[in-house]
């Protein structure tokens, strides 16, 4: 009989410790990581101005059917003009020279996301070199139906990332498009207050138009 107690508590005991390292390994799992790659600011290329990320350099051809703010979204909707899926495919453009520090298919209302982080003036309207004190900002590309790029590379600005899509069939396709003071955070929700540094993308890029011919 106490060989059998004794058996008795080490099974419990052997069940617990499952039990334990199970939680531990989903609260690993379910945090949101961050960027695989961390760089230094030296390996981000300083971007010369910021076009829009849809109908490079300006738009054209595409209209954000949910601006900044809008029901507390944070982030540009960007979609074709014509509407539905007609857009679905076309290409998502580097708003800015910089570096890919994420491109990764997260699911659910995300889907494929691409992150990039630029350097960049912080005096408005002079994006280049030379033009005052420098800072870093993050890009960031959603619900793509197609990456065309990978963490490390360095991007100019105009090049093609990755493609419009429906984050897997969630949505009509568009594209959400974010611009952040904060680099390498959480996701977050797409909505509600910008607590991951989330600005008003159309602002901050025609304050940083690169220099025209
Ligand atoms: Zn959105």
């Amino acid at each position: 009989m106490p060989s059998r107690a004794l058996l008795l508590a080490v099974a419990l005991a052997l069940a617990l410790l499952a039990l334990l390292a199970l939680v531990t390994l989903r609260a690993v799992t379910d945090r949101e990581r961050p960027p695989a790659r961390w760089p230094d600011a030296a390996a981000i290329p300083l971007a010369d101005g910021f076009d829009f990320p849809v109908g490079a350099p300006d738009a054209r051809g595409y209209r954000d059917a949910q601006p900044f703010g809008l029901n507390q979204h944070l982030g540009s909707d960007w979609n074709g003009v014509l509407g539905a899926d007609t857009d679905l495919g076309d290409p998502v453009f580097a708003a800015a020279a910089g570096l890919v520090t994420e491109a990764a298919d997260h699911g659910g209302g995300w889907g494929n996301v691409v992150r990039v982080v630029h350097r960049v003036s912080s005096a408005p309207g002079r994006a280049g070199a030379g033009a005052g004190p420098e800072r870093v900002v993050e890009t960031l590309y959603a619900h793509l139906d197609r990456i065309d790029v990978r963490p490390g590379d360095l991007v100019t600005r105009g090049q093609p990332i990755g493609t419009i899509g429906t984050a897997h069939g969630r949505y009509l396709a568009h594209l959400h498009f974010e611009l952040r003071t904060s680099v390498g955070v959480a996701l977050g929700g797409g909505y509600g207050d910008p607590a991951l540094g989330q600005v008003d993308p159309t602002a901050f890029i025609q304050a940083h138009r690169p220099p025209r011919r």
